[in-house]
Parts: structure tokens; sequence; C-alpha cells
């Protein structure tokens, strides 16, 4: 007999929306986390389209909003040779502006919302192992904030635990798809830094950008081959961030320069980029968990949440949708890699910091039409559990 009708271990971006849409759908969902409920985590947090389409939907929007975060319509692409194209946010697919809400704000307006439907919420808990029954996952094993031992039983187990996926190690998910490239990433919070609105920046081998974001603060990153950050970091994380920026485009040294440094640096080694298996006998991956890519096209929130709502779906599909498991999990799979292969694999192109200010043009332009078809992909995808038909392909 399970406790719940499904246990999400990870709440932030994909686990705590799983939770969110399973729980609006009456089921009833535990949702741990090891980190402490409010935490900031490493990452920027640049919204596309795609994301901002997605907390729209669920009504999470407002209060986005009303906790100050400011609306991105613009954006600027620097290139160094000394070109900047500007591009102005056309209102499509009911998203008239981009946001980039502190991960401390998005994800617990995320693990609120999911509360306030009723799924059961339990941070500073750490799975460390799962329940099976044969080859089926039925629930796991962790351990609370006093170090107590905790099992939860649950018919689904839902790994959102992030790109180093304790559930996916558990049940041996294969990675069907690894990228060869990742960059390496430094960045850091500024006070007093106006932009245009999303501002990236391009050099040979180098990239940069410029991030607004709540309490009047500007996130500003850098990126290049791990092999050159580490070469430049010799002469310290201030010098090698102050490079990257400079050789991205000649004009951000000195604005950043101006500003007022607010927290410190901080720094993300290089990861390549996968795609793994994401289901199996009881068990579903959804964010970093299953599918990671290279930080540098600002994407990974946008399809945490994206996937978040095929595996809602799937699951609903499967527990009270009269579909089997396997075909409403396969369903999800074959829809998450649908819409991820074209970005996946521009990012990889991007991550490789192998391209001179040209072809970084070139590169930009795919991941762009990646993302462009993403967009239309998905009103068709993400519509409700009529998602997976009994056939087992998603109707688009
Ligand atoms: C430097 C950097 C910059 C980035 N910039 C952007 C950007 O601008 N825009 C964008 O869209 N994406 C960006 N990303 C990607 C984005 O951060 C991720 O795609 C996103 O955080 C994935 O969300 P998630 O919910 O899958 O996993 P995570 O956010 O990693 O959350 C996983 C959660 O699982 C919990 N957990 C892990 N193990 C256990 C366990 N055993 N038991 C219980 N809980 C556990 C962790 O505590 C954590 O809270 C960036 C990433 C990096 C590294």
């Amino acid at each position: 007999m399970s406790d719940f009708d499904v246990v999400v271990v990870g709440g932030r971006v994909a686990g705590a929306s799983t939770a969110l849409l399973l729980a609006r759908a009456g089921m009833s969902v535990a949702l741990v986390d090891r980190g402490s409920y409010g935490s900031d985590t490493l990452s920027t947090h640049g919204l596309m389209r795609a994301g901002v389409l997605q907390l729209t939907r669920w009504g999470l929007l407002p209060s986005l909003v009303a906790a100050g975060t400011p609306a991105i319509r613009r954006t600027a692409f620097h290139y160094a040779d000394g070109e900047t194209v500007e591009v102005t946010l056309r209102p499509t697919a009911g998203v008239e502006a981009l946001y980039a809400p502190r991960r401390l704000l998005l994800d617990r307006i995320l693990v609120d919302a999911a509360a306030a439907a009723g799924a059961e919420v339990r941070h500073e808990t750490t799975v460390t192992s799962l329940l099976c029954e044969g080859d089926r996952v039925v629930g796991v094993r962790a351990r609370d904030e006093q170090g107590r031992a905790r099992t939860i039983r649950a018919a689904v187990t839902v790994g959102a635990d992030g790109v180093r996926s304790t559930i996916a190690a558990r049940v041996g998910s294969p990675v069907v798809w690894r990228a060869r490239s990742a960059g390496a990433v430094l960045y850091r919070y500024y006070a007093e830094l106006p932009t245009i609105g999303y501002e990236w920046a391009y050099g040979a081998g180098v990239a940069a950008g410029l991030i607004p974001t709540n309490d009047g603060l500007t996130c500003v990153f850098v990126g290049t081959a791990p092999t050159r950050m580490r070469d430049l970091r010799r002469q310290g994380v201030a010098e090698a961030f102050a490079t990257i920026l400079g050789e991205s485009f000649p004009a951000l040294p000195a604005r950043v320069a101006s500003a007022v440094p607010a927290g410190r640096m901080q720094g993300w080694p290089a990861v390549p980029g996968f795609l793994r298996r994401c289901y199996g006998p009881g068990w579903a991956l959804v964010g970093d968990a299953g599918y990671y890519k290279d930080p540098i096209t600002t994407h990974g929130i946008s399809d945490g949440l994206r996937d978040a709502e095929l595996l809602a779906d799937a699951i609903m599909a499967a527990l009270g949708g009269g579909v089997s498991e396997p075909v409403a999990m396969a369903s999800y799979q074959s829809a998450r890699d649908r819409m991820s292969a074209r970005l996946f694999s521009a990012t990889e192109a991007v991550a490789a910091y192998d391209w001179d200010t040209d072809q970084a043009r070139t590169l930009l332009r795919r991941v762009s039409a990646a993302m462009a078809y993403e967009l239309e992909l998905l009103p068709g995808f993400v519509r409700g559990p009529a998602l997976v038909g009994a056939g087992g392909a998603p109707r688009s």
C-alpha cells in the first residue's frame, strides 16, 4: 500500500512544478528536498519564452511580477568586432515580456503553489536510496533534518534531483546522448548596472551576458572553454572575469567596473550535457536529472518547466487515465526528446567555444531556430491529460 500516488525528489523548478500540477489534479504528492526552504542555488536565471509561457498558464506569473521581477522586452546581441544588434520581443504565444527571477524567488513560488495545491512538502530531507519490489521502484528511503530514517512509499517516484541525480544513479538510467563539449562559467551580481534588457556578448571562444533581475540587481556572467578558464584563473578569478568580459565585447568591462558588486563571484565547472532515458517501472526523471545541457543557452529552467507538465500529464494518464504506465511514460520521453533535440545539439556547438565572432552569429541563428521550433510544438504537447493517447504517440 502506497503512502502517496507520487513522491517527487527535488523541490526546485522541475520537481516543484511536477508536484504542483499533480496535486492540482487531485493526486496525493510528497515533495522532498535536501535543501532548506527558499534557499538559492548555483544558477543564473534568464527565462526564455517557453518558461514564461508555462508560468503564465499555471497562473504564477503575477506572483513573480508582484515581487518586483523586471519585465524584459529587448535583447541586445553584442559582438567583439563592435556590432550590436537589438531585438524587441514580439508578443506571441501569450508572452509579452521575458523575466529573470532570482531562484530563491521562483523556486519558492513554485513550492508554495505545490503546497497550496495539497502537496506535502518536506525540506531538509535527503533521499538516500530507493524502495524496490522486484524490478519496480515503490518509493524512497530518506533521512530528515534530525537524521531520522524515513520511508516514503509511492506508486511513482520522480527524480527531479538535478544534474547529479541520486535517483538516476540508483535506477541506472542510461545516458542516450552525451554532449562532447562544456563550458566553464563565472557570474556575479551588481547593483547600479542598467541594461537594455537581456544583453549577450560574443568574442572568439568567449561569451558574456547581463541579466536584469530582482532588487535592482543585474547578474553578469562569462563563459569559455574549461582549459582557457583554468589558465585565466591562475591570475585570479576577478582578472579572469574581466578578461573574458572584455574579449566578449570591449565596452562591457568599463560598464561593469562602474557598477556596485553585490555578493561574491560564483563558478560552475564544465559539465557536459546529457540526455538520459527518463522512465522505468515505477520511476521517472524530470529536469536536469534526465536532461542537462550547458548553461550558455540559458534554457534549463524553461525546459524544466516544460517537462514537468509533460511528465505530470503522463503520470495522470498512467495512474488514472486508463493508459498503461510504459505507454504513457514512453510518450513523455518521446515528447521531451523531440522538443529538446535541436536545442541540445545547438547548445553543444556553442559550448565548444571553438568559434570566432562570425561563426557565433551563425550558431546563434541555430539556437534561435531551435527555440522557435520548441515554441511551435509546445502548445500542442502541453495541454492537459489528453496529451497521451492510447496509441502512445503524443498528438501534435
Ligand atoms: C551556472 C549556471 C547558470 C545557469 N543559467 C541558467 C539560465 O540563465 N537560465 C536557465 O533557464 N537555466 C540556467 N541554468 C540551468 C538551470 O539552473 C537548471 O536547468 C535548473 O536548475 C534545473 O532545475 P531542476 O529542478 O531540474 O534541478 P535543480 O535546480 O538542480 O534542483 C534539484 C534539487 O534536488 C535536490 N536534491 C538533490 N539530491 C537530492 C536528494 N538525494 N534528496 C533530496 N533532494 C535532493 C537539490 O537540493 C535541489 O534543490 C544554469 C545552470 C548553471 C549551472
